[in-house]
């Protein structure tokens, strides 16, 4: 290649490096014909909840650069952490040996983690730590001799990662149908959808939420001895459009997989880390699950790390002599990665120093009425929250919950549009993600739900709304 090796990135020009851009980098989750129609945004540096392009454009951060980022971006305290754990060591692995950080970081996690999960097992996404979960679960009962608990019960609608086993327990048919041939089959159940219900109960949460615990119920009364584990998003499924689950649902599926000996596999990596307005989502509801995934907020943000938590009830089926072939044989190269975990550490600090739990519950309290502005939109559906995770679905009328034709693409273009008001977000199908840093200010949060506003009216308007914009 006659790439220039050695010639320093921030000397390219815009034109230059979005070039190479297209010519080089198979972008995730992209089409890449649309793509490379575009004029591509490249990010310089960030600052704050903002992050700023190389035409030194700046926008806010309306999706915490896909549900990642806790302190903001360029945060004096996480860099910090960095540069002193560098200057130690950037890496050694944990097979057989350990770390400073891996340490501290895994009792930390414990302290805060809801009751009995004592055990953290390091992986790097939060796919990875499905993995690690749904391996643990089917090795859990075989290691017990209950040989015949090998399925899993996912939920209709579920994400919990682009690795095998994890689309295996997806349930999302644009993202995992092509793959089918290639999965382990998994049990299905619905995941309470208050707007999307269409049963015979004039109470749409209550329904719904009854739809669920019964078809789990009947599931676990037949199955329950070929199945290890359930897993689900715990009160908010995310990729699925930011659905949130009636009050009491979570406790009442964990009352079923403990009454009918399923294990309980809570996927907290995009709720976890006060996202929802507790520390995680299982808490919402006295929920101790028996294994639990963390990623995404784990390092704020910074370095890719993720957990498998499990209970010392599931670390001790693998605790045995080594001929009776029980050990967990699985790992990463980086697992438990020192810059990783250093940052983790520095990030669960900055979140006791700020008081940040509480603080996401005040300002989610805060953002509610701006948020009840969106509803009276013509083409606003619903707005679902829990926490600072907002989910806004589009439709195309408001009494019937038409949705928009999936090809008309309205949620792309409605996120196209604000960026170039000044924010960046990614829609999930029809919903608008608004999902920003949890610093926020109350401020910057305002002016991010008035570019939103804009972005709908811009996109959805039509003669007959004028007026209601
Ligand atoms: C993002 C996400 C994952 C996958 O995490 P990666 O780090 O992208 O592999 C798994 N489960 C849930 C609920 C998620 O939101």
């Amino acid at each position: 290649m006659t790439s220039s090796a050695g010639q320093s990135v921030q000397t390219r020009s815009y034109d230059e490096l979005s070039m190479l851009d297209k010519r080089h980098v198979w972008h995730p989750f992209t089409q890449m014909k649309d793509y490379d129609a575009d004029d591509p945004l490249i990010v310089a540096r960030g600052q704050g909840i903002k992050l700023i392009d190389i035409q030194g454009r700046e926008y806010y951060d309306g999706f915490s650069s896909v549900w990642l980022n806790v302190h903001g971006h360029n945060v004096p305290e996480l860099n910090e952490a960095v540069v002193n754990q560098l200057g130690q060591v950037a890496h050694a692995t944990l097979l057989g040996m350990s770390n400073v950080p891996a340490i501290e970081l895994a009792a930390k996690l414990a302290s805060i983690a809801p009751a009995g999960l004592n055990r953290v097992f390091y992986s790097d996404a939060g796919a990875t730590g499905v993995e690690i979960a749904l391996k643990m679960a089917f090795q859990y009962w075989h290691n017990l001799g209950h040989t015949s608990k090998q399925a899993f019960v996912t939920m209709k609608e579920a994400y919990h990662g682009d690795t095998i086993g994890a689309v295996s327990v997806g349930a999302i048919p644009l993202y995992h149908e092509v793959y089918k041939p290639l999965l382990f089959p998994s049990y299905t159940v619905p995941y309470p959808h208050p707007y999307r219900y269409d049963g015979p109960n004039s109470d749409a949460e209550a329904g719904a939420m009854e739809a669920t615990l019964t078809a789990l119920e009947q599931l676990l009364q037949q199955r329950a001895d070929e199945i290890a584990a359930l897993i689900v998003e715990p009160v908010v499924q995310g990729a699925s459009g930011i659905v949130v689950m009636p009050q009491g649902c979570l406790r009442e599926i964990a009352r079923l997989t403990e009454r009918y000996g399923v294990l309980l596999i809570a996927d907290e990596v995009a709720t976890g880390f006060a996202r929802t307005g507790a520390m995680f989502a299982c808490d919402l509801e006295g929920v101790s699950p028996d294994l639990m995934v963390v990623g995404k907020g784990l390092t704020g943000g910074y370095l890719p790390l993720a957990a498998t938590l499990a209970t010392d009830e599931i670390y001790a089926a693998f605790y045995a002599d080594f001929e009776e072939r029980k050990t967990f044989f699985h790992g990463h190269s980086y697992t438990g990665n020192p810059l990783a975990c250093a940052v983790a550490l520095e990030n669960l600090r900055l979140f006791e120093e700020k008081n940040l739990v509480a603080e996401v519950r005040r300002k989610a309290d805060a953002l509610k009425p701006q948020l009840a502005r969106l509803t009276k939109l013509p083409h606003v559906g619903d707005v679902r929250q829990q926490g600072l995770m907002i989910g806004i679905e589009l439709v195309t009328d408001q009494a019937d919950k038409t949705p928009y034709a999936w090809e008309r693409r309205i949620g792309v273009h409605v996120c196209r549009r604000a960026r170039e008001l000044g924010m960046l977000t990614r829609p999930l199908g029809n919903v608008i993600v608004f999902m920003p840093p949890l610093v926020s200010t109350d401020e910057e949060l305002s002016a991010m739900v008035d570019i939103l506003s804009e972005a709908i009216c811009d996109l959805t308007g039509e003669e007959g709304d004028a007026g209601a914009c």
